[in-house]
């Protein structure tokens, strides 16, 4: 396997990401919808989530922004559909963390997910970054409530 530097699979990821996203639509019916928004950016993203029992039985959502806010809202959904909603929560918690320079993140866990650390050499687009993983953890919340 080549080894590709971390900017050439941020590139990629987020241009693959971006031009064919996952989960792009809503998800009905649904148990949680919520609308966030990156006023510094113009970003955009409605997130729906139906769980079963104690899991992201179904994820998807709409917005519209720059290609980081989007991609990084497709590689979330993909990443955590189907997954326990507490283990979807930490991980959330971890990117945040990881965008933060606090853990480095471990590759084997988080897979491309790690391309998002190509981010945060452009601490602007943070923000872009991490606005679907921030209206997941909101939602993840309000579905705990429900
Ligand atoms: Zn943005």
């Amino acid at each position: 396997m080549v080894r590709v530097s971390l900017e050439e699979l941020y590139k990629e990821v987020i241009l693959d990401h971006y031009r064919t996203p996952r989960n792009k639509g809503r998800v009905d019916p649904h148990d949680v919808a919520l609308e966030r928004n990156n006023p510094l950016c113009g970003d955009e993203i409605e997130l729906f989530l139906k769980f079963d029992g104690g899991n992201v039985e179904g994820i998807g959502f709409e917005g519209k922004g720059c290609s980081i806010s989007q991609a990084s809202a497709s590689m979330m959904t993909e990443k955590v559909k189907g997954m326990d909603a507490k283990e979807a929560a930490t991980l959330a918690e971890t990117i945040k963390a990881m965008m933060a320079g606090e853990t480095e993140g471990d590759p084997d866990e988080l897979e491309d997910l790690v391309s998002l650390k190509g981010v945060v050499k452009y601490p602007v687009r943070i923000k872009c970054a991490l606005l679907g993983w921030n209206t997941l953890l909101e939602a993840l919340e309000e579905g705990a409530r429900t």
